[in-house]
């Protein structure tokens, strides 16, 4: 099964990819299909990526009438073919187990693990879901060798990387640089910042993630580095806020995504993304940030250690890092957010 839900903001390295470059998304399925005895692969793209899903289409014919998926694939004997589902824009469904509910015709809703996928998958079978970058990286592996491409990046993240820089940079786009590149290096390749602008913040991760300081940035970008530094790389997402960037007005916004892509299944993250946004807008509005910040933290606290999904137990981190690493809502940055 391939993820091609992509849907965290701010995050389009799978779209390139498969716009780019469609067979390459083929052909690591069907090698990867190959390795665990699948016959059938599923792609599960998200709606609202038509040109990518065309490209896709398009490939999948080409490649069927080149004898490179089929009942016998190569003529080496190997069935394989590939399906493709589209999504119909609910960030949940790209969770690995609300993709199942989703192609099968139910609710697109997470399912409590254990059983995990390749125990007990799409329509009840061992799945192996990964996401399109991930497959990608199948055919350097294959054509490098593992030891040449485990030489680039570090120990712990072996490889190159695709980072999806925005915001104010003066190039933004998708970069490719080797893990244990630091978040300076992938600012400097990008051009740096604009004349007179500095770097007020910077989120990694998306929305899902979490918030660093301008002054933080050699963090090295690996697994490793982000998880010493109290952050995470998450989906590849980098982005960048200056000097004039609305921090709350940013935090308003991933609040208000949160609550309307929580799935509704369970209380805290149902009634947290909720609360959260409305604690937001109080702030926002001149509400005290001492009782708001209280309140933040134990909604916050109940989504993390309390959600049956990665959505709500992530949801309070861009909100956490922008209080306790950005030091918003202290008395004198509320009162310059006023
Ligand atoms: S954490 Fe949120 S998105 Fe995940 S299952 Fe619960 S309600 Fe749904």
């Amino acid at each position: 099964m391939c993820n091609a839900d992509e849907s965290e903001p701010g995050t389009f390295k799978d779209r390139v990819l498969m716009e780019g470059d469609p067979f390459s998304v083929i052909e690591a399925m069907t090698i990867a299909g190959y390795a665990i005895g699948a016959r059938t692969g599923y792609l599960y793209i998200r709606g609202e990526y038509p040109r990518a899903l065309r490209h896709l289409e398009n490939a999948i014919t080409l490649a069927r009438g080149r004898g490179l998926l089929g009942p016998d694939v190569l003529g080496s004997g190997f069935a394989f073919d590939i399906e493709i589902r589209r999504g119909a824009g609910a960030y949940i469904c790209g969770e690995e187990t609300a993709i199942f509910g989703s192609i099968e015709g139910q609710r697109g809703e997470p399912r409590s693990k254990p059983p995990f996928p390749v125990e007990k998958g799409l329509f009840g079978k061992p799945t192996a879901v990964n996401n399109v970058e991930t497959l990608v990286n199948v055919l350097p592996i294959l054509l490098m060798g593992g030891p040449a491409y485990a030489a680039v990046g570090t120990d712990q993240s072996t490889g190159p990387k695709l980072f999806c820089l925005s915001g104010g940079v003066r190039r933004p786009g998708l970069y490719e640089l080797p893990f244990g590149a630091t978040l300076r290096d992938l600012v400097e390749a990008a051009g740096g910042m604009p004349e007179g602008r500095t770097i007020q913040a910077v989120l990694l991760g998306g929305a899902a993630g979490a918030f660093v300081r301008g002054d933080e940035l050699d963090i090295p970008l690996t697994f490793e580095g982000a998880r010493a530094a109290g952050t995470t790389l998450g989906s590849g997402v980098v982005l960048v806020l200056d000097d004039t960037a609305d921090l709350v007005a940013t935090l308003v916004r991933v609040a208000a995504f949160f609550r309307d892509e929580s799935c509704g299944q369970c209380v805290p993250c149902r009634v947290g993304t909720v609360r959260q946004e409305e604690s937001l807008l109080r702030i926002r509005g001149g509400g005290d940030p001492e009782s708001e910040v209280a309140l933040l933290r134990e909604v916050g606290r109940a989504m993390k250690d309390a959600s049956i999904c990665g959505l709500g137990q992530t949801a309070w981190n861009a909100v956490e890092s922008a209080i306790d690493r950005l030091g918003l809502f202290e008395e004198s940055e509320t009162e310059e957010a006023r």
